[in-house]
């Protein structure tokens, strides 16, 4: 049987890293098994979707590498994968389950439902329908409708009945249906689908075997079977997953430090950064396992590894996939990332030479400009421990530099051993006066590949500034 998962977010915001690990993991598992991962748009709420949302969760999906192989295409936003446009699918199911009196027309309005929930709870009951439209009669309810009165769609729940499954994350579980009563399916407001039901129906029509979600949606899960086994369809399997927190523990939000995947591509975040600390919130890999391509990722992907415990998030972990995705990506996707935050022009036959060379001292692409400058602009201004230390070295040391840098038409390696005979100097004393002129910084990426980017006239001009 072919798998297929799926992520089927709400257009209604911004993809944050929670649902952003939800598809992570739907992808990985479908990927795993040579299966579909598929993308389908819960547009329902006309309200709080909006198309502009779809198309960004489209983009950062694409930019996350997590390719969909069955969905909307990337620009269209129309089609059978948007659920505003399935509206006649549901429909029939609705007739189906109410022709067979599995639905009823329920015609409570907010008030009085209120008032039976606070009159259960102060009997000590769990508030719950109280089945008060279940049994009207076809006149009863022509009535109500010629009256003007606009019904919500109820799904009849038998009693005493047990829900049975088994989460693929959280084992068994098992629902009282007493405990869920008759539920709304349908809203009496332009007779609005509720997204469970959708949800529900769209898997199973789209064939989706397994789904991965937030544990949040656990609740949902005996609704959601009950009407699937109504309408003779196949329940695909559920596995919910834990909540991710932030550092103080509550569910991440922008106070506790989320940010949407669109702001930490702007930031300067790498994809892969992303997706190698996104994989580890909740799933573990091998201790040795360190960075991974997506490739990789997945067929190290287990449902066995998928904790139970709500994960933390912790910015540093990200930054310490960043630093390996930076060590680990070919310099073109490197210089695609790097050049996003560089405005100094690098002269193209430089490119290559200087990527190897900084690369190893760069988190984001700010630090790139950084070096870019340093390396291709004229003037540089020094740090206070450059400074410090170019004054220790005094103007003996540069001249004797000077005229190490044009016998050796700038060889570093030559460069300093003459150096060292002529100033007596080695160490520390050596190479930091040296590096400080040349760069204005303490520390950086190896002065060897440094001195040959920056270019001769260049390193003679810092050198000369500190014998006048
Ligand atoms: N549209 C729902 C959401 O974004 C999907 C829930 C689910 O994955 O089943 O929360």
């Amino acid at each position: 049987m072919e798998i297929i998962t799926r992520f089927a977010p709400s257009p209604t915001g911004l993809m944050h890293l929670g649902n952003a690990r939800t598809a992570l993991f739907n992808a990985l598992f479908a990927y795993h098994h040579q299966g579909t991962f598929l993308l389908r748009v819960e547009d329902t709420d006309p309200e709080r979707s909006t198309p502009e949302y779809a198309h960004q969760l489209m983009e950062d999906l694409q930019w996350l590498g997590l390719a969909w192989q069955t969905g909307p295409t990337l620009g269209n936003l129309e089609g059978e994968y948007f659920q505003s446009h399935r509206q006649t699918v549901y429909h029939q199911y609705y007739q189906k389950l109410e022709a067979e009196s599995l639905a009823y027309p329920c015609f409570c309005s907010p008030q009085e439902l209120a008032l039976s929930r606070k009159l259960q709870r102060a009997s000590g009951q769990a508030p719950r329908y109280a089945g008060t439209c279940a049994h009207l009669s076809s006149s009863e309810i022509e009535n109500k409708l010629a009256q003007g009165l606009k019904p919500t769609l109820r799904f009849r729940v038998q009693r005493d009945q047990e829900i049975i499954f088994q989460d693929l994350v959280r084992g068994q579980q098992r629902f009282a249906s007493n405990d869920i009563g008759d539920f709304i399916i349908r809203r009496a407001d332009n007779n609005t689908p509720a997204f469970f039901f959708c949800n529900a129906i769209d898997d199973a029509l789209m064939g989706v075997t397994h789904v991965f979600r937030g544990e949040d949606h656990l609740t949902n899960t005996p609704r959601q079977q009950l009407i699937l086994e109504a309408v003779n369809l196949t329940v695909p399997q559920y596995g919910h997953i834990s909540m991710i927190v932030g550092d103080d523990g509550t569910p991440l939000s922008k106070r506790n430090g989320s940010q949407s995947i669109d702001d930490l591509r702007k930031m300067g975040w790498l994809a892969e950064s992303v997706v190698n600390y996104l994989a580890r919130l909740g799933h573990t890999y091998l201790e040795d396992a360190g960075f991974q391509s997506l490739t990789e990722l997945s067929s190290h992907f287990s449902v066995e590894r998928l904790g139970k415990s709500p994960a933390r998030f912790d910015v540093q972990q990200l930054k310490h996939w960043q630093q390996n995705a930076v060590t680990h990506l070919d310099n073109d996707r490197l210089w695609n990332w790097m050049q996003t935050g560089i405005q100094t022009a690098i002269p193209e036959n430089l490119r290559e030479a200087f990527i190897t060379g900084v690369r190893a001292n760069v988190t984001y692409p700010q630090e790139a400009e950084q070096w870019a400058n340093i390396l291709f602009t004229d003037d540089i201004n020094l740090s206070k421990e450059a400074q410090q230390v170019v004054q220790t070295a005094g103007n003996e040391f540069f001249q004797q530099a000077l005229a190490a840098l044009m016998e050796t038409q700038g060889d570093y390696s030559s460069l300093v051993k003459q150096l060292k005979n002529t100033s007596g100097k080695k160490g520390k004393a050596l190479f930091m006066p040296l590096r400080a002129a040349l760069t204005g910084e303490t520390h950086g990426p190896e002065m060897a590949s440094l001195l040959p980017l920056m270019g001769l006239e260049r390193a003679k001009k810092r050198l000369q500034k500190w014998v006048d």
